[in-house]
């Protein structure tokens, strides 16, 4: 690794991951990513380019606005080191390369993905179609070497050409998108119908076909399992956790035998959990990040157990 090319790389994906937090704050609330420049949201004073340095301004002002001292989230400052580190994770696997190029690229819209549906529960369409589209384009200067293209060659025979990887990386990434889709829009119909609440919204599927079309068949399968386990036991953990308080609440407060307020308790919390929906689209997100990495090689590993 060139220490010089590391930094830069570095500095590009904080200045992304700056970038990121713009899209994340106005795209939910449908506003123009690129006019007007950046302000407050509080007092509305434009931020001057000093105070817009990633990182470091939020640390130096320690998080408040200069003008009228509000807090800044720390979110800003998460999203740009995340970026940078992400940039340079992605440069230190495939070096200087396309692939690069097209790990940062996937790595940027997820992240504003993830970070946009914790905050919002939104997952915007100006994220997830130009992703879709992206991930379909990459597929044909870097190859999804992956289910598809070590089935078919045994199938049908392709001349190895440099137009039948293209070929083929091609289909995998088409495949990955329409499974990722298929699996979580049937996801959703079977929720519907079983809990009469929608557990997954458009947003998920939409996000699912830009994962499937960046990482082919494979990964895409790795994301949603390890998704749906990841969420499930956020699930568990937040009905277990509201469930203690509130039957601490109930003995100390309602002075109810600790029976009786540990039956109630449990019955208000799984209320409240059905009243919450988990954010998906952050798990899946979290999962395809890591599948990129280390997908092929856990799956590797489960394979041979079974
Ligand atoms: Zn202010």
């Amino acid at each position: 690794m060139d220490p010089v090319l590391s930094l830069a790389t570095f500095a590009f994906g904080l200045a992304f991951g700056s970038f990121l937090n713009v899209c994340i704050y106005r795209m939910p609330r449908g506003l123009s990513i690129v006019h007007p420049r950046s302000r407050c949201t509080n007092c509305n004073a434009f931020i001057p380019f000093y105070d817009n340095i990633p990182v470091l301004s939020w640390l130096i002002l320690r998080g408040r606005c200069r003008n009228c001292r509000t807090r800044i989230s720390p979110r800003y400052m998460v999203v740009e080191l995340v970026t940078g580190l992400l940039f340079l994770l992605c440069y230190a696997h495939f070096g200087l390369t396309l692939a690069t190029l097209k790990c940062c690229t996937f790595g940027f819209l997820v992240l504003g993905l993830i970070f946009t549906d914790a905050e919002t529960q939104l997952l915007p369409d100006k994220l997830t179609l130009p992703g879709i589209a992206l991930g379909v384009l990459f597929s044909l200067v870097v190859p999804v070497n992956d289910l598809v293209s070590q089935l078919l060659p045994g199938l049908i025979t392709v001349p190895p050409t440099q137009a039948s990887w293209r070929l083929l990386s091609l289909l995998d990434s088409v495949a990955g998108m329409t499974l990722g889709v298929a699996f979580i829009y049937g996801a959703g119909v079977i929720y519907l119908r079983a809990r009469g609440v929608e557990g997954m919204g458009f947003g998920d599927v939409k996000l699912m076909a830009m994962v499937g079309a960046f990482l082919g068949m494979r990964p895409t399968i790795f994301t949603i399992f390890s998704a749906s386990i990841a969420g499930s036991l956020f699930g568990l953990w937040t009905l277990f956790s509201v469930w203690m308080k509130r039957t601490q609440r109930r003995i100390s407060r309602n002075h109810e035998s600790v029976q009786e307020a540990r039956r109630r308790a449990w019955q208000s919390a799984s209320i409240a959990l059905r009243r919450f929906p988990i954010p998906f689209g952050v798990f899946l997100g979290g999962m395809a990040m890591l599948a990129v990495f280390f997908g092929n090689g856990i799956l590797r590993w489960y394979w041979r157990w079974l």
